[in-house]
């Protein structure tokens, strides 16, 4: 085995061989899951504790970690091969116990603003037959000109159901790994081209960020983020590790309905930005919009807020706020939400409520947002309204879902007796 210590030699082009073609769709039935486990997202205890199991010296795996991490985060190699600077006997080691894979991409949708989302696809629940069907969840890119948001899933499905989201409409599948959501800002980078040896879709689309495509993340796709919490925790301290794939944790944004003891643990554990979907001033209100409101009422979200730790004027809470015409969008509404919010350094992100199909709902009148959003601004908050982005893709804010759904007892019987005497 050579022993290197060599700054991380250029990518050989097994980093870059990746098709940026158009993709078909393919049969959920063609999936084939990983048969083995992949190093994406361990942090690097794990990766450590990886690579001594097979058999790397202990005294080396400190070198061979940072080597790894060097090809995964920054080069985006997606093949032991890639790797020039590992020998080639560890290289053949790690290709036999382990792979680099990320979820696999199926589909891919470019919206006429250039917000692009991709459908991906996971092992089910590793049980045998129909019931290991693959699990579908949805990741959303937004260009903006002075920023590249990547818009993250924390599951497939969700197990609250706010009355005014889609994805809420989907029972909760099953919670994403540290692995699977590490993979969704890989699969984008690959997609993007977002590597130093990576080419850009032909579209037209460009860097928005000193060169980089993805300047930051916003845990705002599928799931309750703060009811996944250990895996939300891992994935996003592995992003933000400066030597690798480096968003700085100022740039993450972690949104959540409310989960009250997961919300401080939350600034200790992991210190990204923290996002609130409050949405409304009244608990009544609120218990029909966001249900979770009648186990963790808003005078104890907000106070947890209060104690969100580092708070300070440059680094405030943002608080969501669907606009959703006559529910809750008066001016009594606003006045009593700068009420609630006084003490706690906040902005509000004022959401034109995007419909979908079946919904209740419709969005607030444009000049109803307006006035709205001057109320809360003149009392001194930063208010502005969100620009839909992706509409016509369903990529926007409450619109993902995708087609898995949890099956109940019942089906899961069914199908295992289907798959044992197929
Ligand atoms: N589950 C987390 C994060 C995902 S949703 C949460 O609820 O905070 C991201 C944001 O979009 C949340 O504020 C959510 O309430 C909001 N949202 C959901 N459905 C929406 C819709 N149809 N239109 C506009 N915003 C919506
Ligand atoms: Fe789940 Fe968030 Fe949608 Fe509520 S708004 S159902 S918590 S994804």
């Amino acid at each position: 085995m050579t022993l290197s210590h060599d700054p991380t030699p250029a990518p050989s082009s097994a980093t870059a061989a990746i098709s940026l073609a158009p993709l078909e769709k393919t049969a959920l039935e063609t999936y084939v899951a990983p048969a083995k486990p992949s190093l994406v997202g361990m942090s690097r205890t794990a990766l450590r504790e990886a690579l001594v199991g097979i058999g790397v010296p202990a005294g080396q795996a400190k070198m061979r970690v940072q080597q790894l991490w060097q090809w995964i985060y920054v080069h985006g190699a997606r093949d032991f091969d890639a790797m020039t600077n590992v020998s080639k006997d560890l290289r053949t080691r790690l290709a036999t116990h382990f792979t680099l894979a990320r979820p696999e991409v199926v589909a891919e949708q470019v919206s006429t603003d250039g917000t692009r989302k991709w459908l991906l696809r996971l092992p089910g629940d590793g049980a045998a037959g129909a019931e290991s069907r693959p699990h579908e969840v949805e990741c959303v890119y937004i260009p903006e000109t002075d920023r590249g948001t990547l818009c993250v899933s924390s599951q497939v499905g969700c197990t609250l159901t706010c009355a005014f989201c889609h994805t809420g409409t989907q029972r909760l599948v099953r919670n994403l790994t540290a692995g699977e959501i590490v993979g969704q800002v890989l699969v984008a980078k690959d997609r993007l081209g977002d590597w130093p040896d990576g080419v850009p879709p032909a579209d037209g689309i460009v860097p928005t960020d000193g060169g980089r495509f993805i300047s930051n993340i916003v845990m705002m796709g599928m799931g309750e983020p703060l009811y996944n919490f250990e895996a939300v925790r891992d994935a996003l301290l592995v992003v933000a590790d400066g030597e690798g794939i480096g968003i700085s944790k100022r740039r993450i944004t972690l949104s959540t309905s409310g989960v009250v003891p997961n919300i401080v643990r939350a600034g200790d554990e992991i210190g990204v930005m923290l996002a609130v979907s409050l949405h409304a001033v009244r608990d009544d209100i609120r218990d029909e919009l966001v249900p979770l409101n009648r186990k963790y009422p808003i005078a104890q979200l907000m106070e947890a807020c209060r104690n969100y730790p580092g708070l300070n004027n440059a680094r405030r809470i943002t608080f969501e706020y669907v606009m959703l015409k006559g529910v809750n969008d008066s001016l009594a509404d606003a006045r009593a939400l700068v009420k609630l919010l006084k003490g706690i350094p906040a902005k509000i992100n004022l959401i034109p409520f995007n419909p979908w199909p079946g919904t209740k709902y419709e969005c607030s009148d444009w000049d109803q947002i307006e006035k709205f959003s001057e109320f809360v601004f003149d009392a001194g908050y930063s208010s502005p309204v969100r620009t839909p982005r992706g509409r016509d893709i369903f990529a926007a804010c409450g619109q993902l879902k995708s087609a898995t759904e949890k099956l109940s007892a019942r089906e899961r019987m069914a199908l295992r007796a289907m798959a044992m005497t197929e």
